[in-house]
């Protein structure tokens, strides 16, 4: 079947992919543990579930508004002013089915074919694609493992052209886990105003960022921006809702009604089942948020602790996310391979191990271990790679 060029070109989801894989192997009877996929092990707030319960019994069943429910919007807005002191009012929150979607809606509405779109490498895997489908041409801005992953202003101005027109930042970063200070934050801020460039932040790990570092956001710097800021977030992380399909942005209220008539052509609205239990997930934040980092922060600390035992293997401390991201260069030899695709190979093959190789991410020689699976899931599965490295 002859397929169009550009998605005849896109690979399937690399993290998809190694989930699919270690399903297949379940499916055999084999006991696969699985630190490919980034989602939360946790359950979504159970008041979160009772309001879709009543949503649904309440007939919420019908089309609504191609920029989301009002109450979850209200809600956004009023998290943005208090949580960041941010202005925001409903006007400026766009809703719509997972982050990803929002980005994918982003870049179809401000990329132009040829345009570049600057972005830090290691990078989540959907940027450069969604890049991609929207004609332009993603330019990676090398990050540095001793450096701690950071994206630096200074290197993406280097890199910037008459042709360059957005700058996507993620922090808390998946895969490295980096959490941007606010001094770098305010140059790419002051870089993006200086070069007329628009800046997309990528929030989704905001609240999963471990002491003493804190998640610094440019919502507080809108003023300086105007309508050249995006901020993305998503309930998937935050609320251990990755299923329900919830995200969202803060931008100016002409780029919400431009991401609303595309959306008004492409998935019509979030689901309003999903979108009523967002709102009920916003109002369990004070518990339910601190419950999960907690536990988070135990897990990060057993991770770094089973990984920098591993003969060969180092590993830097990420301050956010819940992805460790360790150097494997020092296995390629003890386990017979030439790249971190085979040292993922062999760990799953072997001991049923999963893990995303670092090409995934532009980041050939590293690892992508997630930390979101439950604790003895995690010490049985750091046990297998001390057998098969001992
Ligand atoms: N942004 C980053 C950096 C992510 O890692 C993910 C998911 O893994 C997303 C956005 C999108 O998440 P969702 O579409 O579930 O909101």
């Amino acid at each position: 079947m002859k397929l169009a060029r550009r998605v005849d070109q896109l690979e399937m989801s690399p993290t998809i992919a190694v989930a699919q894989e270690a399903a297949r192997l379940r499916a055999e009877g084999r006991q696969v543990i699985d630190f490919g996929t980034g989602e939360p092990d946790f359950d979504t707030p159970l008041a979160a579930q009772e309001a879709a319960h009543q949503a649904i019994h309440d007939n919420l069943s019908h089309y609504t508004s191609a920029h989301g429910l009002a109450p979850l919007r209200e809600a956004l807005a009023d998290r943005y002013r208090r949580h960041y002191g941010a202005q925001a009012t409903p006007a400026d929150i766009f809703v719509s089915a997972g982050g990803k979607m929002v980005l994918y809606s982003l870049m179809q509405t401000l990329v132009e074919p040829g345009d570049k779109v600057l972005l830090a490498s290691p990078y989540w895997v959907s940027f450069p694609e969604q890049v991609r489908l929207a004609g332009g041409e993603a330019v990676y801005v090398p990050t540095r493992e001793e450096d701690d992953f950071l994206p630096r202003a200074a290197e993406f101005e280097r890199r910037l052209d008459q042709r360059a027109r957005l700058l996507i930042l993620n922090s808390p970063g998946n895969p490295t886990g980096s959490v941007i200070p606010r001094e770098e934050l305010e140059r790419f801020v002051e870089l993006c105003r200086a070069r007329d460039l628009t800046l997309v932040f990528d929030e989704c790990y905001e609240e999963f960022v471990y002491s003493p570092r804190r998640h610094e956001t440019p919502a507080r710097l809108r003023d300086r921006l105007g309508d050249r800021l995006v901020i993305v977030g998503s309930c998937s992380k935050t609320f251990a809702m990755t299923g329900w399909r919830v995200g969202y942005a803060l931008a100016a209220p002409p780029l919400v009604q431009a991401l609303s008539k595309l959306q008004s052509h492409t998935i019509t609205h979030a689901s309003n089942v999903a979108q009523a239990a967002a709102v009920a997930a916003l109002g369990t934040e004070e518990e339910s948020v601190p419950a999960m980092l907690r536990e988070y922060e135990k897990r990060r600390a057993l991770m770094l602790d089973g990984l920098r035992r591993l003969p060969g293997v180092t590993c830097r401390e990420p301050h956010g996310a819940f992805y460790v991201f360790p150097n494997v260069r020092g296995l390629y030899r003890r386990l017979g391979v030439e790249d971190s695709v085979g040292v993922a190979r062999r760990f799953l093959e072997r001991v049923q191990v999963a893990t995303v190789p670092g090409e995934a991410f532009g980041a050939p020689g590293y690892l992508r271990f997630s930390y979101a699976l439950a604790e003895e899931e995690m010490v049985q599965g750091l046990e297998r790679l001390h057998q098969l490295l001992a």
